[in-house]
């Protein structure tokens, strides 16, 4: 809605000095009102407009990313206290210093499964910040039980997509995050032991999840996993768990649509630089898969999973080359990556991950704001032009008020 308010035309002339100096009032105060009715039609386009802001600035390097898969599919199957497993975390934090880095250990079999957890704290004074997961698995399967070879199904896989692809895209966010001038926190988290035994048990995840307090619990925004999204062919789907109609994950699912469109990966939906999108994304189809984020959301965090369980050209569910010997670097791509990483990226510069309570209870306070200045705006129009017709009865009944032609 919009409030015009006109301005008094006309020059006048009036003898009577109290007459003419409300007058002037009279024409000040009509004449500064319409600016907030300028102001107000501004904030309405911006907000048309808000899934399109940060996209020029954005830093993901789908090329960078790429890198990071080959490099851990060199360092050997990331089997639980592996050295292929010490080297990707001890790379992992070095190269990315802003953060603060834990090794979460706990037993596993004869040996140690190791999350590591890092914490970027943005340079604010307030404590009690919203808490923003990026996280997945880095550990590779210990098995090809899907493999055409019989002989080989119970050898490592190269898991460039299973587990690599996941690790390449937080390694690339891990860079850009110091950079974003943030205001909450971002946690990095990379599980352990997602994807060994005969049924992956996801034992990482679960033994972190278990180890949160409610005050953490609390503060935790979302959790958004990545696993399985290098894929050349990438086509994401909503996953469930959560079920549809729980409004913590559901907005987590909007908003991973609204940036997907923005970006132009929901086909055919305009998307900000106008060309029409790429069927990358689509949230209306469901797929069901157990992943890491389960653990998360029996422990009450909202946690999505965005994965590509169609892994290969024309690969059926849970089919191609999932669990094969052929999850190799050539099957994964830079373009692919960085899809994913831009949603991500895009939704940490735009606030997308953040509880809709905040968001909502910021919006209430601006439309009242917004509600308050226009009545205000209505209001003092409609006194003042009172005042004034008033005045100009009052002098043009004594006879000491012409308008001049
Ligand atoms: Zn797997």
């Amino acid at each position: 809605m919009r409030y015009l308010i006109p301005r008094v035309r006309g020059i006048i002339i009036m003898p009577a000095k109290s007459v003419a100096i409300s007058f002037i009032l009279v024409l000040l105060l009509s004449i500064l009102n319409p600016v907030n009715a300028d102001e107000i039609e501004t904030t309405l386009i911006d907000e048309n407009t808000l899934n399109c802001e940060g996209i020029d600035s954005l830093e993901f390097d789908g090329l960078r990313a790429n890198q990071s898969v080959s490099f851990q599919v060199g360092l050997g199957p990331r089997l639980p206290g592996s050295n292929a497993s010490k080297a990707l975390l001890e790379s992992f934090m070095e190269n990315n210093t802003a953060w603060n880095w834990t090794l979460d250990k706990h037993p596993y079999a004869d040996t140690n499964m190791t999350n590591l957890h890092g914490i970027y704290t943005p340079n604010v004074n307030q404590t009690d910040l919203p808490v923003i997961i990026l996280a997945a698995h880095y550990d590779s399967r210990d098995r090809a039980e899907r493999d055409d070879d019989e002989n080989r199904t119970d050898e490592p896989i190269p898991g460039a997509n299973d587990g690599g692809s996941g690790v390449a895209v937080l390694s690339e966010l891990a860079r850009i995050v110091p950079t974003l001038g943030l205001e909450h926190e971002v946690w990095i988290l990379l599980t352990d032991a997602e994807d060994q035994g005969v049924v992956p048990g996801m034992l990482g995840a679960k033994a972190w999840a278990q180890d949160r307090t409610q005050e953490e619990i609390d503060s935790i925004h979302a959790f958004l996993l990545v696993d399985m999204i290098g894929d050349a062919d990438l086509q994401i789907n909503r996953v469930y768990p959560p079920k549809v109609g729980l409004s913590q994950t559901d907005r987590l699912w909007e908003a991973v649509d609204d940036l997907a469109s923005s970006l132009g990966l929901v086909k055919d939906v305009p998307a900000c630089d106008g060309s029409l999108g790429i069927d990358i994304v689509n949230t209306d189809v469901l797929d069901g898969v157990i992943d890491d984020h389960v653990p998360m959301l029996e422990v009450g965090i909202p946690a999505i999973d965005l994965i590509d369980i169609r892994y290969g050209p024309n690969a059926t569910k849970w089919g191609g080359y999932w669990h094969t010997h052929e999850d190799t670097p050539d099957k994964v791509s830079a373009e692919s990556l960085a899809h994913v990483g831009r949603i991500l990226e895009l939704g940490l510069r735009q606030g997308s991950w953040l509880m809709e309570e905040n968001a909502t209870l910021q919006d209430d306070v601006e439309d009242k704001n917004e509600d308050a200045s226009q009545y205000d705006a209505v209001v003092s129009f409609v006194v003042f032009s009172a005042v004034g017709a008033i005045l100009l009865l009052f002098g043009i009944l004594h006879g000491s008020v012409r308008f001049k032609p």
